[in-house]
C-alpha cells in the first residue's frame, strides 16, 4: 500500500483459496472463479464475513465474486457513466457545473460485485501523487462556479487521518468551495477504522457531509452504527445512498428495513440508485418498472423522511436523472 494508506486487514478475504476455506466457494469452481478474480478485484472484511451466512443470501450476493460475472451483455460497459469522457485532468471528474469528484485513491475496504467503477478500482491503490494532487487542486481553483468537492475512489476514508487531513485543507482554502462530500462504505465494511482520532481530522470549518453506501439492513451492525455515531457526534450530517439489487433489496419489505435502519441511526436516506451497467453485473439488474413499484409500495408505508430519490445515472457522462 502506497504511504498514507490503510493497509489490508490481516483477515481480510481476498483470493479463492480464501473463499473456499470460509466455505463461500466450491472447489469445482476454483478455476473460472480465479478468472473472476483476476478481472475483478476481491476483499472481503471480517466484519462483512460476519454478516454472510451463505454466498447468496443479502450480504454474500454483494461480495463474494460469482461465475456469472464472466459474462458479458451487450448493453455494459467498462466505464458506464462515462467518468473518463468527464474527467479533465487525473482524479477530477467534471459533470455538472457547480460541483467536481476527486478520486484522491483506487482502493475500498471491500470490492463490490456490482460496483460501476469495477474495472478501476482495486488493492493496488491507484493512489494521486502528490504532483497529481497539486495539478487537481490548481483545476479546481481554476474553476470558479465550484462550489462542492466530493471525495470519492475507491474510498476515501482509506487514507490515513494525516493525508486526508491534508486534502481537506487544500480544498478549504479554495475560496469559491464552499461544502466537502465524502462517499464511503467503510463504516459498514470496516467500522474500527473510523477512530476518533480520524473523525478529529474530519472536524472541519467547511461544512463537510459523509454519504454511507449501505444495501440492507443487516449492514447497519451496532458497530457501523457506532462509526457513524463517532461522525455524528463531530456535527458531521450522514447520508445514506444504496443501489437498487436483485436478491439483495429488491423489495419493499427489504427496502423499508433498510431505509428505517438508516433513520435510527440517523442517517438521511439520500439516493437509491438504478444499477449501472457495469460488466458481468446483470445478475443484480432490477427492470426500472419493477422498482418503480417496489418504491411506489414504500409510499405511505414509510415516514416520507425514510424515503430516497430513484435515480438513474445516464450512461456516457450526461448526468442524473430522477426515475
Ligand atoms: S465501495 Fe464503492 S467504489 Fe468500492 S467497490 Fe464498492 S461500490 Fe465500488
Amino acid at each position: 500500500m502506497p504511504d498514507g494508506v490503510l493497509g489490508p486487514k490481516r483477515r481480510t478475504i481476498r483470493d479463492v483459496d480464501g473463499l473456499i476455506r470460509a466455505g463461500l466457494a466450491a472447489e469445482t469452481d476454483r478455476t473460472r472463479l480465479d478468472s473472476v478474480a483476476e478481472k475483478y478485484a476481491v476483499a472481503i472484511t471480517p466484519d462483512i464475513l460476519a454478516l454472510i451466512g451463505a454466498p447468496d443470501d443479502p450480504i454474500g450476493r454483494q461480495f463474494v465474486p460469482d461465475v456469472a460475472e464472466l459474462a458479458l451483455a451487450a448493453h455494459e460497459s467498462a466505464d458506464p457513466i462515462g467518468d473518463e469522457a468527464k474527467s479533465p485532468v487525473k482524479g477530477i471528474v467534471h459533470r455538472y457545473p457547480d460541483r467536481v469528484l476527486l478520486k484522491p485513491l483506487l482502493a475500498c475496504p471491500v470490492y463490490c460485485r456490482f460496483c460501476f467503477r469495477r474495472e478501476v478500482v482495486g488493492p493496488d491503490g491507484g493512489v494521486l501523487g502528490e504532483r497529481e494532487l497539486e495539478t487537481a487542486y490548481a483545476y479546481i481553483a481554476g474553476q470558479t462556479g465550484v462550489r462542492e468537492v466530493i471525495l470519492t475512489g475507491g474510498d476515501p476514508l482509506m487514507l490515513s487521518a494525516r493525508r486526508l487531513g491534508g486534502i481537506f485543507r487544500r480544498l478549504a482554502a479554495i475560496p469559491h468551495v464552499e461544502v466537502l462530500r465524502i462517499h464511503t462504505r467503510v463504516p459498514v465494511a470496516d467500522p474500527q477504522v473510523v477512530t476518533d482520532e480520524l473523525a478529529a481530522a474530519m472536524d472541519i470549518e467547511t461544512p463537510l457531509f459523509v454519504v454511507l453506501h449501505a444495501n440492507h439492513q443487516r449492514e447497519l451492525t451496532v458497530e457501523a452504527v457506532a462509526a457513524v455515531r463517532r461522525l455524528q457526534l463531530r456535527g458531521i450530517p450522514v447520508l445514506g445512498q444504496s443501489v437498487l439489487l436483485a436478491g439483495v433489496n429488491d423489495s419493499t419489505a427489504a427496502l423499508a428495513g433498510l431505509f428505517r435502519a438508516m433513520l435510527r441511526a440517523r442517517i438521511k436516506p439520500y439516493y437509491l440508485h438504478q444499477l449501472d451497467p457495469a460488466p458481468g453485473t446483470a445478475r443484480f439488474y432490477v427492470a426500472p418498472a419493477r422498482g418503480r413499484d417496489i418504491l411506489a409500495g414504500l409510499r405511505g408505508t414509510i415516514s416520507g423522511t425514510a424515503l430516497p430519490t430513484y435515480i438513474w445515472d445516464r450512461p456516457g457522462g450526461a448526468g442524473k436523472v430522477p426515475l
